[in-house]
Parts: C-alpha cells; structure tokens; sequence
C-alpha cells in the first residue's frame, strides 16, 4: 500500500487529537513538572528537625511579625503571628514567599565593580581612599535602627552627610514638621480613635502603612455596615480597591487633590462648621469644585458630611501641605484620633533627593528602595541583596537577604505608639555578605556595631522602666529586674510597645494657607517598599489573585 505525505499528515492529526483523550499529555505534564522541580541547581532543605521560629520582617519599614517555619535550619515557610499586638496576624502577598527570594536568580552573590566581578578588600580600600578625598554622603531608607545610628556616626565622624530615603507616609507626615518642630519621624496616626477618615487617595486598605492595622479596624468597625462606625471617605480619582470598600468615594479629577482640600478647608470655615483653627485659603469654593470636577454644593455636602462624626483625620498619599493644613482646621493635630507625637526623639533628617554638590562618594545602604538613583556624579557604593536593573553604580555590594541578620525593628512609620523589637538572624548567607554598618565598622573600628547599639537602646528601654513587652505573656517593663532580662526577652522577637502619648503634646502653628502643589502619588506594588525582585509566590498571588492592587489595573 502506498503512503503519501498527506496520509502521514491525517493519521498524524488524527493520532494527535486522539492523543488528548488518552493519560498520556496529563501524565508527562506531571512528570515535567515534576523534573523541573528537581533539577539540581533548586535548593532542596537538608534534613533535619522542623521547628517554627519568632522573628520580623524587615524588608520595609513596616517590621511585621513573623512566624518561620525552618527545615534543617532554613526557612521553608511564613506566617504572620497572631499575637502582635501591631500586625495581628496580617502580611503583605510578598513575605509569604520573602524565604525563597534568598535564592532568586537576581541574587547579588559577589562583589562587583562595574559590573566585573571583585573582593570586598578592593572595596574597601576603594571606599576608604574616597573619605580621604572628599565628603561622602551616607543614605539609609529605614532610620531609627541600630545600623542607623552606625551609618549616621560614620557621616558626622568623617565629615560626611546622613540622608534618609523616606517612604510615601512619611513624606505625608512632613508639613507637620515644619509646623510643631517635631520629627515627622516622631508622629503618627492614631487611627483607633478617630471616626471619619478622609483619604486623599491613600491606599488605606492596599497596602499603606502596617498591612493588618488599618484593614483590622476597617473589618471590625465598618466593613458591610450601611452606617460604619468608622467612616472612610476615599476622594480618589479612580475606583481602586480602597474606593470601591470605602464608606464613600469621591471621584475627582487627577492632580485636585489639592484644590479639594483646600476648598473643604474654606467650605469649613465660611460655614462655621469648625471653630477655625488655620488660616483662610486662598482659593474660593467654586474654584476649588470646578478644578476637582464637582459641583459647589456637592463640595458643601461633602464639608458637612465629615464634620458629622468627629473625630476627623485626613490622610495625604504623599507628601501634600494642603491636605496636612486640612488637618489644622479640622482640630486633628495632637488631638485624640488625629496626628498624634509618638515618641520625644528629636531627630530630623536631610531627605536623600536633596541635591549632593561635591560628594566625592555615595554610600546607600540596602534599606533603600531600588528605585532611588542618587542625582550625583560621585563615586556610587551601593549595598544590595537583590539587583532590580537599570540602576548606574560603580560598586555593587552583596548585603543580607531576607532574615539573613540581625537587625532591630523600630516603629512603623504612621504608628500612634512607640515599638521596639529585635529580629535575629534565622538563615545562614550561602556566600559571603556585609551590611552596609559592618563594612564602615571594618573602615572605622571606633564605630560602635549593631549589637552594642541594641544593648544601649534595650538599657534606655530598661531604665526608663515604661511601656509593655508583647510576647508568650504580656509584661511590664517595671517587672525586669534587668536590662539583659529584657533584651532576652526583645530577642525572642517579642514586641516592646510604648505608652500612648499625652493628648495635648503636640503644638501646631500654621499662620499662612500653604501654597498649592500637585500631588505625587505612590502607585507602587507596596507604597512603602518597592521591590526589586519578587519571590515566585508573591507573583502568583500579586497575578492570579486580588491581593493587591496592580498599578494601571484600576477602572472607573
Ligand atoms: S509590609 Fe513590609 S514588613 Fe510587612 S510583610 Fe510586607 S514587606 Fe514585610
């Protein structure tokens, strides 16, 4: 019998679309699943005893606790810890899969000086002879820690400058610093207590700030409630995941949110619905409705509606003196549920994007966002875990991966109380890694090194002898009977949380309405960290779920 090519392609057809109601594609689709997940170069655990540890997350400045589930000593699995009386249990989508980052392709294993491989001796020498040379500008993206102080000791030691990378809830929190004198780094939220929150388009329940405190409050005072104890007025102009949950969503054009504060701050005023405690903006009612894209009375209606359920907080996404100065006029700063001072540290920082003139090298710790490009020429010497791409630097200096040290956690950036923990190192580097604070420590010995500024810090908690320790139990700091009892107890990644502050510690003097300015918005995956990589897991739950919000997904 003759066979043609046409014979061939037919039965090859047929046998191909016979072939899909057969086990055989299903089961070599298991079985290269399978091979693919045992190639050689996957790490596998090594055998041994499986145990659950306590620790934190400090791949932001959010600190979350956490519960890691290690394998032979490698963690192999988290969980957020119920217990913390701050995060409650909640994680962002990107911890969840935070162990397996350690061993993400994008990993920075070696040294690298322009992109050729090289030692951390070269390094050093290299970053050494540059502070003989000129002034070095040191940038850190989570101050208030142990390493931050060695960082900052460094800058004022050898005549450099101290910068800090700040996230999008601090900048929100920077008008009040102009305005009390104190810290933005000082002053949160006291979210608890208020009762109506006017949101300029803050991501309040897609990521800001501590990812269970504000969603917590939401489940339990609000959601599906026609007539929520606590209101969320969201005045946003897309339908993003926290408009469409909010009590109300305003819908205003781009780039008013300015205008809309201020018109609700005069709305407030000539209505007489405030005892007027900010000066009078300068632009008029109708102004201020025709540049956000509503009508006047619906402006007034808006005014009266967040005035009904006192108290009143409104929260900018970023940095935006308007909505800050809204703030004033409604009475919330240092009031009960508003702007609250949290803490009596004093310190103020130089904002990394402020201009380098004539730094002869940049220092920029791995705290700091991927995303910030230092506008300088200067020698760049930047310490990574993880390289995000297209970033200009001349060294490129592997740094610790996720609970690959020890670090402490100071408070969350909008936090109303002052907290303190201690995450130890839970997995060992697989090759070899410096922070940033040991590799100025290796330059100048004199430094004091992270242990010793954590000893110093849990004595002042000591001797202080305020505030609670969250942990198996909950105990008084009074009840220590020394400060290595409770950095004993710090270190089993307990939580110390201060007491909330005096109502009335906060002095706010605003005697102009400050000019207007187009918001910035902070549209990233986690307003306050922008990873550079992200760990399988954290991309099927960021793809294929909605956990959070992508940028650009939003539809009105
Ligand atoms: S919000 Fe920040 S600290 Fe909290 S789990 Fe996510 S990355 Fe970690």
């Amino acid at each position: 019998m003759k066979v043609t090519r046409r014979d061939l392609f037919v039965w090859g057809a047929g046998a191909a679309a016979g072939l899909v109601f057969t086990p055989v594609p299903w089961k070599l689709l298991d079985d290269v699943s399978i091979w693919t997940q045992n190639w050689p170069w996957i790490p596998q655990p090594p055998r041994g005893p499986v145990e659950v540890k306590q620790s934190f997350c400090s791949l932001c400045p959010q600190g979350c606790a956490l519960k890691v589930k290690t394998a032979g000593g490698w963690p192999v699995g988290i969980a957020g810890t119920s217990t913390n009386p701050l995060t409650r249990g909640a994680l962002c989508p990107l911890a969840f899969g935070a162990h397996q980052l350690n061993w993400h392709p994008q990993r920075v294993r070696t040294v690298r000086h322009n992109g050729v491989p090289s030692s951390w001796s070269d390094a050093r020498a290299a970053f050494a002879k540059a502070c003989s040379e000129g002034p070095v500008v040191i940038i850190d993206g989570q101050p208030g820690r142990a390493a931050s102080t060695v960082l900052a000791s460094f800058a004022e030691k050898h005549n450099g400058s101290y910068r800090v990378e700040m996230s999008p809830e601090t900048r929100a929190l920077m008008p009040f610093e102009s305005w009390t004198g104190v810290s933005a780094f000082s002053l949160g939220y006291d979210l608890e207590n208020a009762y109506t929150i006017v949101s300029f388009g803050a991501p309040l329940l897609d990521g800001w700030g501590v990812p269970g405190r504000f969603t917590r409050l939401w489940a339990e005072r609000a959601a599906g409630r026609s007539d929520p104890q606590l209101r969320l007025i969201q005045i946003e102009d897309s339908l993003s995941h926290t408009a469409s949950r909010a009590w109300k969503w305003v819908n205003i054009r781009p780039g008013s949110e300015s205008a809309m504060a201020a018109g609700l701050a005069r709305a407030l005023i000539e209505e007489k619905l405030v005892s007027a405690r900010g000066p009078m903006p300068v632009i008029t009612i109708s102004a201020a409705a025709s540049q956000s894209g509503i009508s006047e009375s619906a402006l007034g209606e808006l005014a009266r509606t967040i005035v009904a359920r006192p108290p009143v907080l409104a929260i900018a996404s970023n940095h935006n003196p308007e909505i800050a100065a809204l703030n004033v006029v409604l009475g919330a700063v240092g009031a009960h549920g508003g702007v609250v001072r949290r803490s009596k540290r004093t310190g103020k920082y130089i904002p990394a994007e402020a201009q380098i003139p004539n730094a002869r090298a940049v220092l920029i710790d791995s705290s700091v966002p991927w995303d910030f490009a230092p506008d300088s020429n200067a020698e760049i010497f930047r310490f990574v875990a993880w390289d995000g791409g297209l970033q200009k630097c001349d060294w490129l200096l592997p740094a610790a991966g996720f609970l690959e040290e020890l670090t402490d956690i100071p408070n969350a950036p909008t936090s109303a109380v002052e907290t303190y923990a201690i995450a130890p190192q839970l997995s060992k580097p697989q090759f070899e890694i410096q922070s940033a604070a040991q590799f100025l420590v290796s330059v100048d010995p004199t430094l004091p090194t992270v242990e010793k500024v954590i000893h110093s810090r849990c004595e002042e908690l000591f001797h202080q002898r305020a505030g609670t320790v969250y942990g198996q139990e909950v105990t008084g700091v009074a009840k220590f009977d020394s400060a290595q009892k409770l950095e004993a107890e710090l270190e089993k990644a307990s939580t110390w949380v201060g007491d909330p502050p005096p109502p009335g510690e906060l002095r706010c003097e605003l005697r102009e309405w400050p000019p207007t300015m187009i918001a910035e918005s902070s549209q990233n995956w986690a307003s306050t960290w922008n990873a550079p990589v992200l760990p399988p897991l954290a991309t099927k739950l960021y793809r294929e779920s909605s956990l959070r919000e992508a940028p650009g997904r939003r539809t009105v």
